[in-house]
């Protein structure tokens, strides 16, 4: 039914990709940063604290509401047949039964590594954790 919107895809995904790029010269070189950085903590907050349909949203990827639950097109079949679950962060499309955490997601959707997956939820991630910055 939302065949359609699968076409543009391509060029979202590119858009994304020279927007990511353009931050990069915010970091350290990718090596330093995944050494200091991927520690089983860092993965969950990546997890945690990035909201998947937040995500979707700076993917623009197709996605909609449905039954009050974000419904998004499967990056692995292309089915829409998925919804997700805000208490776990995780989206899960029925058709093909796949769980998709953040950076399952991205993966998926970017056909990009796990390495580059972090790299770039990183940046999303609120600064060091729950306290807000106050200078
Ligand atoms: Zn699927």
């Amino acid at each position: 039914m939302d065949r359609q919107s699968v076409v543009p895809l391509v060029g979202n995904i590119a858009t994304v990709h020279s927007i990511v790029a353009g931050c990069n010269d915010q970091l350290p070189a990718t090596d330093g940063l995944l050494t200091g950085l991927v520690t089983g903590n860092h993965l969950r907050r990546l997890r945690n604290n990035i909201p998947l349909a937040t995500l979707l949203e700076l993917l623009e990827w197709p996605h909609k509401q449905r039954n009050g639950q974000v419904a998004f097109l499967c990056p692995r079949c292309q089915a829409y047949l998925s919804a997700v679950n805000p208490r776990t962060n995780l989206g899960r499309c029925f058709h093909c039964e796949t769980n998709f955490n953040p950076i399952d997601f991205l993966i998926a959707a970017r056909q990009c590594d796990f390495v580059e997956a972090v790299h770039y939820l990183t940046k999303l991630l609120p600064r060091d954790g729950p306290t807000p910055p106050t200078n």
